[in-house]
Parts: structure tokens; sequence; C-alpha cells
């Protein structure tokens, strides 16, 4: 509320205060109550009375009905806003988990809406007529695009890893490096999730080193499960060495008694195309720790798969089947929107079309040139308007968990403004907000995460805060 000159005369202040009735009587209210509805209107004018009585008490004079009826206008329709809204990710940061990861292709944006719209047989069987099981809708899909003999997909990794520790290894010890002991952000640790699954940690080797002998020399009676987490964000460098694979599922054959012990490989991002045609190191892919004989693969699926929040759990038949009837994945189930959108996103890998159709892999794939030729699109449009900007190279990163440190070369729309971070606090209360990086006393916008739709918002949204400085 802006202030209001101080008066003397306070109990005059007060009579100038409407009543609430009739203030809600007066003809221009009448959009907001077809708007907001009575309750909320009401609501909000006693909050401001309320307000304007105690600034009065303080000596302020009372808000004339224009003023009053502008304040109400505009807190009505702040309290409006969703809470989760829709923002421009300039950043370069394709896998965002701030914000919201990866955006949905049009094919799964369209299966997610369809799912909403109508009633769908997510637990009915067509053929027979009778009950069927959610479980069977991206299966045969992820059957086939990892070779794994069966798949579940639950809430998000977090929960896989949860569930398959749960009903594989409670009771029993789980083998894992202390290199791999990781915390993945969120308060997610290996260590904790571990314990809380009521599986017993079993930690070997070194931060640095582990041989496939320490996990050979540990596996006991009561061993549940070797267990490998990838480093999805760090690097380890220098005199590091650890079992491959194919090593610890070596290891785990050789065991007589009572069995093999499954060896569980959690991916974290996971992916299933192969990273480095994109100048990219080598992220391992699904296929190859099925390949590699891992009895249970782990990973999330809206890192690098680039579809909805899930987790994807693939395998054994038989111990899929186990982790399908223990009561955690009633807890952590999917509901038909994500299995819609999960769907027709594995669909897309399916066609051999993900690179082209599924937004974190356009972005991964979007090439230097085009980069640059956006970014010199939106500083002539900018100069049109009269602002001077500039257009740098500069490095993207593919985030959310996966290939850290690692660099895309981009180009950045780069704006020379006095005080960078109000402008980029402002940038943030734009309509549709928008952020970007700060570096150097400059304001950096990135073209590889902003998609083309939202490109004319951006463009505004500068223009409107540089235009004030
Ligand atoms: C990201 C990640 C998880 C958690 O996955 P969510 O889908 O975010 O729950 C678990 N393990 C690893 C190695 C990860 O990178």
């Amino acid at each position: 509320m802006s202030r209001i000159t101080p008066v003397a005369d306070t109990q005059n202040e007060y009579r100038k205060l409407p009543s609430v009735d009739v203030f809600l009587r007066r003809a221009e209210v009448a959009a907001l109550l077809v708007e907001f509805g009575l309750e909320q209107v009401a609501d909000a004018l006693r909050g401001l009375l309320d307000e304007s009585r105690a600034a009065i008490q303080k000596g302020e004079g009372a808000p004339d009905q224009t003023l009053l009826m502008a304040w109400l206008t505009d807190r009505l329709q702040q309290s409006s806003q969703p809470s989760l809204r829709g923002i421009i990710n300039a950043t370069g940061v394709i896998i965002h988990t701030n914000l919201g990861r990866a955006p949905l292709s049009t094919a799964a944006r369209r299966a997610i809406q369809s799912a909403a719209t109508g009633y769908n047989n997510l637990e009915y069987d067509i053929d027979a007529g009778e009950r069927g099981s959610r479980h069977t809708h991206a299966r045969e899909l992820l059957r086939q695009l990892t070779g794994a003999e069966d798949a579940l997909v639950v809430n998000n990794n977090a929960g896989a890893v949860f569930l398959v520790l749960s009903a594989l290894c409670a009771g029993k010890e789980v083998i894992i490096s202390r290199g791999e002991l990781v915390e993945i952000g969120g308060g997610f640790r290996i260590p904790d999730v571990l314990r809380q699954s009521g599986a017993k940690l079993v930690e070997v080797g070194t931060t640095n080193r582990t041989h496939p002998r320490d996990f050979a020399d540990a596996i006991r009676g009561e061993t549940g499960a070797l267990m490998r987490v990838h480093a999805s964000n760090f690097q380890q460098i220098g005199f590091v060495t650890k079992p491959s694979l194919a090593e610890l599922v070596q290891i785990a054959q050789k065991v007589e008694w009572p069995g093999p012990p499954p060896v569980i490989d959690d991916l974290g991002s996971g992916t299933l195309l192969d990273t480095a045609p994109f100048g990219l190191s080598p992220e391992p892919t699904v296929q190859q720790s099925i390949a590699a004989g891992a009895d249970i693969v782990t990973f999330s699926g809206d890192k690098l798969l680039g579809g909805p929040q899930a987790g994807l759990v693939v395998g054994k038949a038989e111990l899929i089947d186990k982790i399908r009837r223990h009561p955690l994945t009633r807890a952590l189930r999917v509901d038909k929107l994500t299995l819609a959108g999960m769907e027709a996103t594995l669909q897309a890998y399916r066609r051999g079309r993900a690179v082209a159709e599924i937004p974190v892999w356009q972005m991964i794939a979007a090439n230097p040139e085009s980069l640059r030729a956006r970014a010199e699109s939106w500083r002539d449009r900018l100069a049109g308007a009269g602002l001077t900007a500039e257009v740098i190279p500069g490095q993207s990163t593919v985030g959310g968990g996966s290939l850290p440190g690692e660099t895309l070369p981009t180009y950045l729309l780069a704006l020379s403004i006095p005080h960078p971070d109000a402008s980029a606090a402002r940038l943030r209360q734009a309509q549709l907000p928008v952020i970007g990086r700060i570096q150097q006393e400059r304001l950096l916008f990135d073209p590889r995460t902003v998609l083309p739709e939202q490109e004319e918002a951006l463009i505004a949204a500068i223009i409107a805060e540089a235009g004030q400085v």
C-alpha cells in the first residue's frame, strides 16, 4: 500500500471508509464478483479496510474509493495466481531440478490431456472385460527398449531405490563401495535410504579405490545384494578405480550357496540414448546395464529420459514380480497422467524419434550455430527497441544429476545493465518469470533452454525491464 498523507482528524478519516456492503454494491465491483466470487472479494475488502483503519490510527489518511478499488483488484489478482506456474528457463541448464526438470514432448502432453479428460482402462482389461493392472501399461515398451525381462513404473527413482531395497534386501546385507555412498540432493542419501529399507549397509573399499575382491571378500550368507550407485552429480579424478558392473555380476555368479545375490544398479538419470554423439562423455545406458547382467536397474523418468516424474525399475522377471507384490508398490504407484506421459515418451524412443521429439534431447542436440542465430535474432529485436546487447559464446549444462562437469558450447545474449541483481529480480516478477544467469555484471540468457514459443514473452520482458533502467 502506498502511504497516504498524514492528517490530524482521525475520526473524520475513519468515517470516510466505506462499509463492506455498500462498497460491494458499486458497479465496478460487479466484474470482480463474477471473477473471484463474493466470499473472496468480501474477505479481501475486509482485510484492506482493517489495514486502512490501522493506518489511520497511525495518523495516515483514508484511501479514497478509487484507490481502494485498485488495491482490491490487485490483491485479488495476486491471491488467485497459482503457486505452481510456468517460467522461462534461460539458464542453459537443461534438466533443472528447481525448474521442473524435463519439459514434456507434444505427444506426452497430448496423451496426458487425453488421459485426464475422460475415463480410461487404467486398471481394466478391455479384452477380458474385467479388472486389469495399471502395471501393464508401460511394461512392454520398457522391455523392448531396455532388453530387460520385466519392468515396473513407480513415483520417482528415490522411491524406486527404496522399494527395491525394501522388497529384496530387508534384513539382509547390501554391499556398496565407499566411493558410492552418495547424497543425490534433497536429502536423499544412499546410506540413509538403505537403513530405512531395513537392509544392512556393508561398505567396502575406500573413497577413491574399490577392487572386485573387496566385494568378493564381503559376500556371506546374509548378503542381500551387491549394489552400484551411479555418481550422478560429482566426478572423481586421479587415483581412482572401482569394479565394472560386469565384474560385480561375475562375482555374484560365483556364489554357490545360497545362490548368486542380485546385482542392483541405480543409474540415477539413466539414458536410453548414447550421449557421446552429442559431444558429451558417455553416460551409462540402461541397455548396457541390462546387457552386463544387472538383475535390477533403477532410473528416473524425468532426467535424461525426458518424460514425466517417475522411477523406472527394470530387470529379472522373478525379482520384479517380488517387488511388484511388495506393499510399498501400492504406496509408490503412479497415476494415469504419469503413465500416459511415460508411454508417449517411450513411444518416441521406439519410433527412433527421441532426438527429434523429446525436448531434453532437442536441447542437447541443438547445434551452436542455430543457437547463435536465435541469440542474434533476440539481439536484433532488442536493438529495434533501442537496447544494446551482445551475443557471446558460453556453455550450457545438462544438469539434473547427470553428466557432472560436462558442458555444451552455446551462444548467450548478454545484457550489460547497471544493477544486474535488481534487474534479475524484476525479471522474475514478469508475467512469465524469466530466470537467467548473472556473470561479471551482465545478465545472460541462453537460447538452448528457452522454448521457441516463449521467445516473444522473453523479449517483451527484457525490453520492459531494460527500458525502465
Ligand atoms: C536423481 C537420482 C536419484 C533420485 O531420482 P529421483 O527421480 O529424483 O527420485 C537416485 N539415484 C541417483 C543415482 C540419482 O542420480
